[in-house]
């Protein structure tokens, strides 16, 4: 009785969802894990997905190769050590550790942490103990783990030392995590440029998330300028092979940490490129919610690529005899399967999964035990991605909205990097020398004196029309130039004197270095002799 009317999902209201995440978690929950693990997604792919892994803060991954200052990286935007923290020359950081928010700091060691069900780490209890040895978790009281959580990783061996084996997939772990961040950090050294076989292996691993990587050139200050350029221009070249693509991920140069710089030519570039990092960092709980919608899209593409896969291998087999040559049959011509699939179901093939790694994995299944097309199972998943992330793409613009402002990170290096006198803009242009004792323009008059006597000066004054030709040779426009007169001319009687002269041009310098010029002189640029003139 009744039932064609309640079987026909037609009719039925749409969901709503509260939140981007609690939406996230229910399509999941409803949608496409059915899927999964009707075709074993879980054991190709990747574990299902759980509750923390939805709710956990935004989580930024580290890697390099050793001694890349992946540490000091995380420890420069804390501010802060971190317990466990080692810092050195040698690969010093034998583990992955999650840098996450306690109220107090302290160490949980790996095996404790994929028992416990608030945290997300859970599914990494399959890499075994050998790597769970070396994975803990440290908790810090700092305000920056407010707001995210940081994965330092082992630093990445090259040459001889790369040799030793770790005992536990290092490149699968590390899949696990790309697939789970927000963002990651590759991190390479300037003055020691180079690219290991196994650091290129984690490139590989991390590839499927090319838009979450960021690349830091870091110690870059311990280069000079035109080393620099050639190191730059080398590593855009190694990752234009290594990643694969086209466009190449953005670069940031710097030295993230907190000690004098040894070439500080480029300090202003610096401080630029870590503004442009930070606000990036700043960005990620903003951006969390439709990262993972993202991720789920992707997820839910590959979930299907491989359904189609396991049941078309599934019809292939035969009922009775020759089971295990017609196994050994398909694996090796596992291309062609992926192939017709392509075709059949148009599919780029950038959404099927590695080849290889597929029929090693294929070894290890009996074909028989698998399952047949469901066509139900797509259809629930393709209404998903049509329809349920449609709806939920509508909550982000709002949920962004509502959020700007607890989301903030603070705290750490973060805390008003562009607050403090330091910061870009801050002790240039006009505002160099603001708070000093001596006239900043004191220590450059003396470049000014000549051309000041060349102009004739009448009882140790110039005027504006001898002023002229000399002014005119910056090139800068009539406009900016009499406005540069104007603010020089400090007692307001038409001529310049010695002092009000090295000003002008002092003026002319902070315009031609790109800064502004102020409507009045500010008080830290007034000449001693002058203070009376301008109360
Ligand atoms: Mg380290
Ligand atoms: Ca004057």
């Amino acid at each position: 009785m009744l039932r064609w009317l309640s079987n026909d999902d037609r009719h039925k209201e749409p969901e709503v969802y509260d939140n981007v995440v609690e939406g996230l978690k229910r399509i999941y929950k409803s949608k496409l894990l059915p899927l999964e693990e009707h075709y074993r997604f879980h054991d190709f792919h990747s574990p299902p997905l759980d509750d923390p892994d939805f709710d956990a803060k935004p989580m930024i991954l580290l890697i390099g190769q050793y001694s890349t200052g992946k540490t000091t990286f995380i420890r420069y935007l804390l501010e802060q050590d971190f317990p466990g923290m080692r810092i050195g020359p040698e690969p010093t950081t034998d583990r992955f550790i999650a840098v996450m928010y306690g109220d107090q700091e302290g160490m949980v060691p790996g095996n404790a942490l994929v028992v416990d069900t608030k945290k997300q780490f859970r599914p990494l209890s399959k890499f075994g103990n050998a790597y769970l040895n070396r994975f803990q978790c440290s908790l810090q009281n700092n305000s920056v783990l407010r707001s995210m959580t940081i994965i330092d990783t082992p630093g990445i061996l090259s040459g001889e030392k790369q040799r030793v084996d770790r005992g536990y997939d290092f490149a699968g772990v590390l899949e696990w995590f790309a697939e789970r961040v927000d963002r990651i950090i590759l991190l390479f050294d300037a003055h020691k440029l180079d690219i290991s076989d196994e650091f290129r292996r984690a490139i590989d691993a991390i590839k499927g998330y090319d838009d979450k990587i960021r690349i830091v050139l870091n110690k870059a200050d311990m280069i000079d300028h035109q080393q620099l350029m050639r190191v730059y221009g080398a590593l855009m070249w190694s990752l234009g092979k290594v990643l694969n693509t086209p466009e190449v991920a953005r670069v940031f140069i710097g030295s993230f940490w907190d000690q004098p710089l040894q070439f500080d030519m480029n300090r202003r570039l610096f401080e630029l490129e870590e503004t442009d990092l930070f606000k990036d960092l700043q960005s990620l709980p903003r951006n969390a919610a439709l990262r993972k919608l993202n991720d789920l899209i992707k997820r839910a593409r590959l979930a299907k690529v491989h359904a189609y896969i396991i049941s078309s291998l599934k019809k292939e087999m035969p009922s009775m005899f020759g089971k295990d040559s017609k196994k050994k049959d398909l694996i090796n011509n596992l291309n062609n399967t992926f192939t017709s699939l392509q075709q059949e179901h148009q599919i780029s093939p950038g959404d099927f999964p590695n080849l290889k790694r597929m029929q090693d994995q294929l070894q290890h299944h009996d074909f028989t035990k698998f399952h047949a097309m469901k066509p139900k199972l797509i259809e629930t998943v393709d209404k998903m991605l049509s329809d349920d992330i449609a709806r939920l793409m509508q909550l982000i613009p709002h949920e962004e909205a509502e959020n700007i402002k607890n989301t903030v990170v603070k705290g750490g290096a973060f805390e008003g990097y562009n607050e403090s006198p330091f910061g870009i803009g801050k002790g240039e242009g006009v505002d160099k020398g603001r708070g000093e004792h001596e006239w900043v323009v004191a220590q450059e008059k003396y470049e000014y004196d000549d051309s000041f006597e060349k102009l004739n000066p009448v009882n140790g004054k110039i005027t504006g029309a001898a002023a002229k030709g000399e002014m005119v040779k910056s090139k800068l426009p009539n406009s900016v130039l009499s406005k540069v007169w104007k603010l020089a001319d400090v007692d307001k009687d038409g001529m310049l004197d010695a002092e009000e002269w090295a000003l002008a041009n002092h003026l002319i310098k902070i315009k031609l270095d790109g800064h502004d010029l102020p409507a009045d002189l500010p008080e830290h640029l007034i000449p001693p002799s002058k203070k009376d003139c301008v109360n």
